[in-house]
C-alpha cells in the first residue's frame, strides 16, 4: 500500500491578551482576542499535524507534544510541525495534498488564505496548489458560533516516495 489518508481536528478558546496565529500567519482579531494553549495554539497547525500523524498511525500531537511538558510551552506550532514532517520523512512517506478547514465568526479570513497556503506549503515541502485552506462560519451556531473559540479540520494525503 503506497498511500495514506490522515484526519485531524482541532479546537482552541478564544481569549483576551493572546495573540491569534493561523496557519503560520499573525491575524488581528476585531475584539484583538487570540487563541489559548501551551504552544502558540495555532489550530490550523494542529489539526494537520494530527491529520498527517494519524495518516499513518504515529498516535496524536498530545503524545509528542504533551501540553504538561514545559519544552513545548509558548512552542511556534510551525517547529512542532517540522517535527512531524521528520516523523513522515523517516519512513520514506511525503505529502501528496492536504484540505483544511477553518471554521471562525471572525476575523474574516479571505485575504490571508494564499499566505497561509504557502506557509503551509513551505513547511510540508510542497507546492502552494497542493495546500487547500478553506475557512467557514458556524452560521453563530454552537460555540464556535457564539465566538469563544476557533475551530479546524484537516485531511493529508500521504504517498510512499
Ligand atoms: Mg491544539
Amino acid at each position: 500500500m503506497h498511500l495514506r489518508i490522515g484526519n485531524g481536528y482541532d479546537i482552541h478558546r478564544l481569549v483576551p491578551g493572546r495573540p491569534l496565529i493561523l496557519g503560520g500567519i499573525r491575524l488581528e482579531h476585531p475584539d484583538g482576542l487570540g487563541l489559548d494553549g501551551h504552544s502558540d495554539a495555532d489550530v490550523l497547525i494542529h489539526a494537520l499535524m494530527d491529520a498527517l500523524l494519524g495518516a499513518l498511525s504515529l498516535g496524536d500531537i498530545g503524545q509528542h507534544f504533551p501540553p504538561g511538558d514545559s519544552r513545548w510551552k509558548g512552542s511556534d506550532s510551525l517547529d512542532l510541525l517540522e517535527k512531524v514532517m521528520e516523523l513522515v520523512g523517516r519512513d520514506g512517506w511525503q505529502v501528496v495534498n492536504v484540505d483544511t478547514v477553518v471554521i471562525a465568526e471572525r476575523p474574516k479570513l479571505k485575504g490571508r488564505i494564499d499566505a497561509m497556503r504557502r506557509t503551509i506549503a513551505e513547511a510540508l515541502g510542497i507546492p502552494p496548489d497542493r495546500v487547500g485552506v478553506k475557512a467557514t462560519t458556524n452560521e453563530g451556531l454552537g460555540p464556535v458560533g457564539r465566538e469563544e473559540g476557533i475551530a479546524c479540520h484537516a485531511v493529508v494525503l500521504l504517498q510512499l516516495s
